[in-house]
């Protein structure tokens, strides 16, 4: 089973790879086991009010991990309790209070196989729970990338856990490039895009676009690859319904330009409205950065106005790239994109309406995906199955993976003071290690 979960994230990475082109992501059943940790001197404050929080942010109906990946999957990916009490333990460790992540997991470990749980046979991931007031890890969780582990620390919220396994699906922090003068030749990396909650948006923000097509959760026939100058038309990405593109990707020299259209749908995306662009790197989604063509956002971040940094026009002079936003409202917007610096096409629009075509007549059709794309062989980090585990890596041991993930779960704090703090001590931690590609999360 645990194969069975692991190859089918990484056949979709390795499709995406080729080309924003997934097929449709297969049905997966992820079986967490949750573990609650005791320290000899720093136990859980109350493992019951732990263990039924753990059950409703976990697997609850609604609002939960469960839930989260359940719509975004399209209903493909399958958060189930590994056990029918859903959270074990706690489980008595056998040392003092430490941020000792590999005794965490052998701990948890030895108690399933006690059960007669193992990766193998019961549970897919293995998610532990543990009482952080002595043992004073600098982050609030952390996950494994790929891999089936995660660490959290007692109270961390639903978006916590969201980001974390997040993570473990191959995503990794989403960033923001902030572009002055409405170009892409000048860029600088200015914090998190706080339009998902691997950027630090929060368990009700979607994911992003390219998010969506790294896991395989855009179906295909709702990426647009644009490679013609005309206007098309996106659907918000979120909203119910399987009709119409919900992104369209642009090459962009070797790299991909994304465009998602944002719409508050339901209880998703209450901060994120109207068009946003992203850059990909090569063909790797799963590290595109937000493009912000604003300056320094006066408001923090997630209080900022929903479209703050949403995109009017945006233009790369190296590629010759032009587009402009020409409307968005409720259930479509309409973006005009030219190559080679030619005059914008902006024919006069008919009025929306659900059932009208994405391209308007007088625009060409834009072209479809095509398998015969010359892109770039595979940059993708997810390198399926031997990637799952830090141990599996063989050179680096588990405790330099945990503290070079480290630098992960502070930008999940982005919604935790407590990270905050610690952030400018765990950046410094990262640093000092480099475990390779297949580890390695934010690019900062
Ligand atoms: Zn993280």
């Amino acid at each position: 089973m645990r194969s069975r979960t692991a190859l089918t994230i990484g056949a979709v990475a390795a499709l995406v790879a080729g080309m924003p082109a997934p097929a449709q992501a297969a049905t997966v059943r992820r079986r967490v086991a949750v573990v609650m940790l005791n320290f000899t001197d720093s136990p859980l404050k109350d493992a019951e009010a732990t263990r039924e929080r753990a059950a409703e942010d976990y697997f609850g109906m609604n609002g939960s991990l469960a839930a989260y990946y359940e719509r975004m999957s399209g209903g493909t990916y399958h958060v189930v309790p590994a056990v029918d009490e859903k959270v074990i333990g706690p489980v008595e460790m056998p040392i003092a209070a430490a941020c000792d992540t590999s005794a965490m997991t052998a701990t948890a470990q030895a108690a399933l196989s006690e059960r007669g749980l193992t990766r193998d046979q019961g549970y897919d991931a293995l998610s532990m729970i543990f009482n952080n007031d002595r043992a004073r890890c600098t982050w609030a969780g952390l996950g494994s990338l790929p891999g089936p582990y995660t660490w959290l620390t007692d109270g961390i919220s639903v978006g916590g856990v969201i980001h974390e396994f997040g993570h473990n699906v191959g995503l990794t922090h989403q960033m923001r490039l902030r572009c002055t003068d409405g170009d892409l030749h000048d860029c600088t990396e200015d914090g998190t895009s706080h339009k998902t909650p691997m950027g630090g948006g929060g368990a009700a923000q979607g994911l992003s676009a390219p998010e969506m097509i790294h896991t395989g959760w855009l179906p295909t026939r709702q990426v647009t690859t644009v490679r013609t100058s005309a206007t098309y038309r996106l659907r918000p990405l979120h909203a119910d319904g399987d009709r119409g593109p919900r992104a369209l990707v642009i090459p962009m020299g070797d790299d991909r330009l994304v465009l998602e259209y944002r719409h508050h749908t339901g209880t998703l995306d209450p901060r994120v409205e109207g068009v946003h662009a992203y850059r990909v790197p090569g063909t790797s989604y799963n590290k595109a950065a937000l493009i912000d063509l604003t300056p320094t956002d006066a408001e923090s971040d997630n209080d900022a106005p929903p479209d703050s940094d949403a995109v009017t026009t945006l233009s790369d002079t190296s590629s010759k790239i032009n587009i402009r936003v020409l409307s968005y409202a409720h259930s479509q917007a309409t973006v005009s994109i030219s190559f080679d610096a030619a005059p914008s096409p902006s024919p006069p629009l008919p009025a929306p309406t659900s059932a009208s075509p994405s391209t308007p007549p007088a625009a060409p059709r834009p072209t479809a995906p095509r398998p015969s794309d010359s892109s770039t062989p595979a940059t993708v980090t997810a390198a399926p199955v031997a990637a799952t585990t830090p141990e599996s890596h063989g050179s680096p041991p588990p405790a330099l993976v945990a503290a070079t993930l480290a630098a992960t779960a502070v930008l999940a704090g982005a919604i935790l003071p407590l990270l905050l703090i610690a952030r400018r001590r765990t950046r410094r931690r990262k640093d000092e290690g480099d475990p390779g590609p297949q580890t390695r999360i934010a690019p900062r």
